[in-house]
């Protein structure tokens, strides 16, 4: 289970590729155009790293990571869906990169290869202000895509922290959460239809709407696929009106467990929250303390409602009577409107977590039923097994749903180890505990950033029995394995 992940033992971490076959380079520019095509080696340096830990603590200690062969950046679907025809006839990996802001080291190149820049995909192709959605080319930046909708009063209602360095593909490919996914739903959810790059180099579009009965689902096929299956090229999303009001406030519970239960109040009642967020005792004081400036003992929690206003007013009042009966603290609405405002603050240097420490987020999601035994559990492994080398754990409940909640749950050690090889172990280490324990109680290994290279490990630990179904619709879209190989689970060298 604590295979290496990138970088294997000994001096020469990233052993040098082979070259790609003869013709690959040529194709490549009769099809994208030659000042299309990279193979430069500072810009291959630049993308063998994305926002996993791993690579960019090898690349801190002067091991760059295993570069692409040849960066591309097709301009239209069609391009896209030709690369693919050239690397599947020469079997050469092919990765997508949107914005390189995922976590789990999905856009990493291990394997060399094909690094498919989808940024010049990026135009808008239509807005339905009467039906309420949009469609769009799958690289455009989801920060342009807001400010875009927002000029013409309407909103993309996915908002994650990455929003501004993100893509559209990069929300679906991994099955991305936002801040107000509580009510809005996870990218996933605000998918209409999908254009996709099959590996056999043709371009496929699921049905105009998702909500049908005619066949299965094949559009969330590639949902959560990571560009293992293909390339999303264009998705046609839902949209909605930017809403007359938007409510916060801040709560203080006496702990987890009491805010847990008012949280699932609100959900199984269906008060229909904007926003539910809970910090655990520990980042209450120490994040929230550092972002907002608050000195609060117990566990914070930021709810919201929107809409229109006098309905918003009344869902919130029915919460505080929830909280007044569980013994919360009402800190007002300036907490809450300061979160609002700073909410991405949490995640950025210089209050969130960067090098030099170790962290990692070992996020999950699980029944109402499970989640505080979770919680206990995650916390009580993490300090109990790693607490006396200084690592600390510190969590907090984001994303709800009416049958249960994720927990954000994080470790971080300030000092890690300066040696690569013994930093990537205990790195490793730390991910096992922390994902067997979610796996024990329930949970899932992930709920919002998706699997990548990084919980690729997990997968059959995941789906158990039912893995050999996956990996056969993957050998059905994919025969030759070219397409991100290593992540999600679909590794050549482990399918015998
Ligand atoms: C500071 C920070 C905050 C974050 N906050 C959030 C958050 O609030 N919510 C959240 O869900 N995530 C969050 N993330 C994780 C990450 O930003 C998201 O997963 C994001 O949606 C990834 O988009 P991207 O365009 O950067 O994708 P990339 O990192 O480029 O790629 C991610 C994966 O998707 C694949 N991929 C990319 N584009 C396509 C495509 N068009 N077709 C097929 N596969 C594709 C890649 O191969 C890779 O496997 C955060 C990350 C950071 C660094």
């Amino acid at each position: 289970m604590s295979s290496t992940v990138i970088g294997g033992p000994g001096p020469q971490p990233f052993p040098p590729l082979p070259p790609l076959p003869e013709g690959v380079m040529d194709a490549l520019r009769g099809v994208v155009s030659p000042e299309h095509v990279s193979v430069n080696d500072v810009d291959r340096l630049v993308y063998s790293v994305d926002s996993f830990w791993l690579p960019q603590m090898w690349m801190d200690r002067g091991f760059p990571p295993t570069p692409p062969h040849v960066i591309v950046h097709p301009g239209t679907a069609q391009e896209v869906a030709a690369v693919l025809r050239i690397a599947n006839d020469a079997r050469v990996p092919v990765v997508p990169w949107g914005g390189g802001s995922g976590t789990q080291g999905g856009a990493l190149s291990t394997r060399g290869g094909i690094l498919v820049d989808l940024k010049r995909l990026d135009r808008i192709l239509e807005i339905d202000e009467y039906s309420l959605t949009v469609r769009a080319q799958a690289g455009i930046n989801g920060g342009q895509l807001e400010w875009a909708l927002n000029d013409r009063g309407l909103t993309l209602p996915h908002y994650p922290a990455s929003a501004n360095c993100a893509t559209l593909g990069g929300y679906l490919a991994p099955r991305g959460s936002g801040t107000i996914s509580t009510k809005y739903g996870k990218a996933e959810d605000l998918v209409m239809s999908l254009e996709v790059a099959l590996p056999n180099g043709t371009l496929a579009r699921t049905p105009p709407v998702p909500n049908h009965a005619s066949g299965p689902d094949f559009m969330r096929l590639f949902l959560g696929s990571e560009g293992t299956l293909g390339i999303i090229t264009e998705a046609t999303m839902r949209v909605e009106r930017l809403p007359a009001a938007r409510l916060f406030r801040a709560l203080l519970f006496r702990d987890v467990a009491t805010g847990l239960e008012a949280g699932r109040q609100l959900m199984v009642q269906r008060l229909n929250p904007l926003v539910i967020r809970m910090y655990d005792e520990h980042s209450t004081a120490s994040l929230v303390k550092r972002v907002l400036g608050y000195e609060l003992d117990g566990a914070y929690m930021i709810v919201g409602f929107d809409g229109w206003p006098e309905i918003a007013a009344a869902q919130e009042a029915r919460a505080m009577a929830i909280f007044e009966a569980a013994g919360a603290r009402d800190l007002g609405r300036e907490p809450g409107e300061r979160w609002w405002q700073r909410r991405y603050d949490f995640y950025y240097p210089p209050l969130g977590f960067h090098l030099p420490a170790m962290y990692g987020t070992i996020e999950t999601v699980t029944t109402f039923s499970r989640i505080l035994e979770m919680y206990q559990a995650k916390k009580a492994a993490i300090e109990r097994e790693f607490g006396h080398l200084g690592v600390q754990y510190i969590g907090h409940f984001s994303h709800w749903f009416p049958w249960g909640a994720s927990l954000y749950d994080r470790f971080v050690m300030r000092e890690p180890p300066q040696d690569p090889h013994e930093a990537q172990a205990l790195h490793n280490r730390l991910w096992d505990v922390a994902v067997q324990t979610s796996l024990a109680h329930g949970g899932m290994i992930n709920e919002h950033h998706g699997v990548g290279l990084k919980l690729s490990r997990f997968m059959r630990a995941q789906y158990g029995d039912a893995w050999p179904l996956l990996q056969s619709l993957k050998d059905a879209i994919d025969p030759h394995g070219i397409m991100n190989p290593g992540k999600v689970g679909f590794d050549p060298d482990l399918k015998a």
